[in-house]
């Protein structure tokens, strides 16, 4: 029988909508409207677009956003400088450096001079260190998309057998974590590890967060499984254009998977609305309000 799609978009357009009344509610109650700054570095044009995605989100959750671009050569002390001044701007409730940076700037020393309150993309060493054991801390946005595709399968982790393959500080790493909190019983895969369609065939939940197109394939797969499919590959199409694949045979994962991700649409599709999730969630604990409800 063919897996069920979990829809990204779908998913990903209702948590933005809850943003939103929580937006509404922040600004009527106690005169609080969030704001989330974007710091681009440089020309890359997918960091752009996704950076012009995160402004017309923000702003169409009620939320105020501010955008910095700087040149790709700009001087890590003018970096540091501008995420001085972010941090100490009352309207800036998250700063997200959109990454990577690049060549010549020190990505560690421009993501440790955040704000550890406003590190929306939970990035900072004290948030990483935090969820690393356990604590409440603004966890990256991907990650928490995974979870939230996941649970809209299954009502609870607890006990299921998850395996995360990459990890990236940014991707896998905060994933087990976040995996651990809900109680599943967690392999970590890497570049490193032995028999990796063997160790995929026990997982009841795979996360593939590697970068390489289709490596997943679906004999690798527990039948009924449920898979979430981080990887993003850019490739050729026809008429001079390119579409993106995942780290998942799409089509064979649908053959014995319970329920797939498709990519495009499914994780992509939640990082953005878990960065206002993690805005919303930074602008009240700096304010001293209770968490919201989303
Ligand atoms: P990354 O930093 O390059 O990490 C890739 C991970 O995959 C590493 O841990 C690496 O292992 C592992 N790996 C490489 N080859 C492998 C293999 N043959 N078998 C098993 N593991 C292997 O990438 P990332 O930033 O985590 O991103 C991963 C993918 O997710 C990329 O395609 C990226 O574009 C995508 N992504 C999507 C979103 C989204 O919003 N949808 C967000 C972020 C990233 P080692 O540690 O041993 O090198």
């Amino acid at each position: 029988m063919a897996a069920s799609l979990i829809d990204g978009k779908v998913i990903a357009a209702d948590l933005r909508a809850r943003v939103a009344v929580e937006v509404a509610r922040m600004k009527r109650d106690h005169g609080l409207t969030p704001g989330l700054a974007v710091v681009l570095i440089g020309n890359d044009p997918a960091s752009e677009v996704y950076v012009r995605n995160k402004h017309k989100q923000t702003q169409a959750a009620g939320m105020a956003s501010f955008e910095h671009m700087l040149p790709a050569d700009v001087a890590q002390a003018d970096v540091l400088a501008l995420i001085a001044e972010l941090n100490a701007n009352p309207a800036v409730h998250g700063i997200l450096v959109q990454l990577p940076l690049p060549k010549g700037l020190d990505t560690e020393a421009v993501i440790a001079a955040i704000d550890p309150a406003k590190d929306v993309d939970g990035l900072h060493p004290h948030n990483a260190g935090r969820l690393a054991g356990g604590l409440p801390a603004l966890s990256p946005c991907t990650p928490l998309g995974c979870i939230i595709l996941t649970k809209s399968v299954h009502a609870s982790l607890e006990g299921m057998d998850a395996i995360v393959i990459g990890r990236s500080n940014l991707v896998g790493r905060p994933l087990v974590q976040l995996l651990l909190n809900e109680n599943a019983t967690v392999t970590i895969a890497h570049s490193r590890s032995r028999d990796l369609p063997d160790l995929c065939r026990r997982a009841d939940l795979v996360y593939a967060a590697v970068g390489r197109a289709e490596m997943v394939r679906g004999d690798w797969l527990k039948p009924g499984a449920t898979v979430i499919d981080v990887g993003i590959t850019r490739v050729p199409a026809a008429e001079g254009k390119t579409r993106l694949i995942g780290d998942v045979a799409f089509n064979e994962a649908m053959q014995v998977a319970g329920a797939v991700t498709p990519v495009p649409g499914g994780v992509g599709q939640m990082t953005v609305a878990c960065l206002l999730v993690n805005t919303l969630r930074a602008a009240c604990a700096i304010r001293g309000l209770p968490a919201p409800g989303v």
